[in-house]
């Protein structure tokens, strides 16, 4: 038998080194740019802050290529520094030039978590969510720089993430399982004894990123963890998560679980924070949803409970890939558990 599928435990520069690498081509940031909702929630979330901003010293964790810090130049800022580790950072440069912002925002090529920076800043602005919010573990770099940099009582942006997650039925799913039952009609084959085999490849323990059709969501999404971003620290964020209860709108089958996040920016004209959610009853992002296929499907009806614990943690094979352990019952069904995991490294792992 082949070892090739065997895991290997990835040391921590490799996987630096694949991580970085997905970000130096074009085609990522194109994307993150082409997220009007992701782009805009942040322009709209730097320009609300303006009075924090401007005259002040903001630091950009992650810059790319450059939009946010330029974003915090034109709201006034006196002085950024857009820290990018890759090679994206020689575009970011450009753009700087080309917008004429060359004496206020400075890029510097490095590690956030080796750069030196000539004074503490008063702001902090980054855009470090991954799927399922904690892949990539880039908050990590972020609360390095917080602690290291932001001046006490500093402002970062956003300043609070919230996970939450629903019961979702997936008919595309179905579909794909029936199919092996319609092979015998078209073909004259029967292989309806593939389904069995079909259930355990489609209801695998990988993390699908996946849109969900707010239709397909079968009750209202519960919240399970919250972080304050001022606060919270890089040890707890080797498991996050929490308790979920959830009551279903009416009959269907739950195959999945969906996974989604918020991350809110403080709003200092309104009574309001400004949110920026990747949930599936708002319009779509980049991210997605994840979705968690459960191993037996169970049928609710109205009110049904559906409950549980959901906790994230780094995996060991490879700490920037996240790992989601979630353990429920669904109504009077036995209790389930199971754990998932982003399959292998992408170059578009950020989204
Ligand atoms: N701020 C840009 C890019 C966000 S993507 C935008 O909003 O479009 C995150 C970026 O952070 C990537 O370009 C990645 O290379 C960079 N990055 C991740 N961890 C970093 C670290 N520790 N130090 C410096 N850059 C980092």
């Amino acid at each position: 038998m082949s070892r090739a599928g065997k895991k290997r435990k990835l040391d921590k520069s490799r996987q630096d080194r694949l991580y970085f690498d997905s970000y130096s081509d074009v085609t990522i940031h194109e994307e993150m740019l082409a997220d009007h909702v992701r782009t805009n929630a942040y322009r709209t979330a730097i320009f609300r802050n303006s009075d924090s901003i401007r005259g002040k010293v903001v630091l950009d964790v992650g810059a790319g290529t450059g939009v946010l810090s330029i974003f915090c130049a034109q709201a006034g800022a006196r002085k950024v520094f857009a820290v990018e580790a890759c090679s994206i950072a020689e575009q970011a440069e450009k753009i700087v030039k080309q917008n004429k912002m060359e004496d206020r925002v400075e890029v510097i090529r490095g590690t956030v978590e080796t750069v030196e920076l000539p004074e503490q800043v008063d702001v902090i602005v980054s855009e470090w969510m991954g799927y399922a919010l904690l892949h990539e573990s880039m908050l990590n770099s972020v609360l390095y720089a917080r602690d290291r940099w932001l001046k006490p009582g500093g402002l970062i942006l956003p300043n609070r993430a919230e996970l939450f997650i629903a019961p979702v039925s997936d008919p595309v799913v179905e579909d794909r399982l029936y199919f092996w039952y319609n092979v015998k009609d078209q073909y004259g084959v029967d292989m309806s004894c593939m389904a069995d085999f079909a259930q355990k490849c489609v209801r695998n323990s990988d993390i699908a990123v996946n849109t969900v059709a707010g239709e397909d969501v079968l009750s209202h999404p519960a919240r399970f963890a919250e972080l304050d971003l001022r606060s919270v620290t890089v040890e707890e964020l080797r498991s996050v998560g929490g308790a979920f209860r959830c009551e279903s709108f009416g009959s269907a089958a739950v195959n999945a679980f969906c996974v989604y996040f918020t991350v809110s920016f403080p709003c200092p004209d309104g009574p309001h924070a400004l949110v920026l959610s990747t949930s599936p009853f708002q319009p779509e992002t980049h991210w997605k949803q994840a979705v968690l296929y459960v191993d037996r499907p169970e049928e609710v009806v109205q009110d049904t409970p559906v409950s549980g614990e959901v906790r994230m943690y780094p995996s060991e094979d490879s700490a920037r890939h996240v790992c989601v352990h979630v353990d429920f019952s669904i109504g009077n069904h036995k209790r389930q558990s199971k754990t998932f995991s982003i399959p292998d490294w992408t170059s578009d792992a950020h989204i």
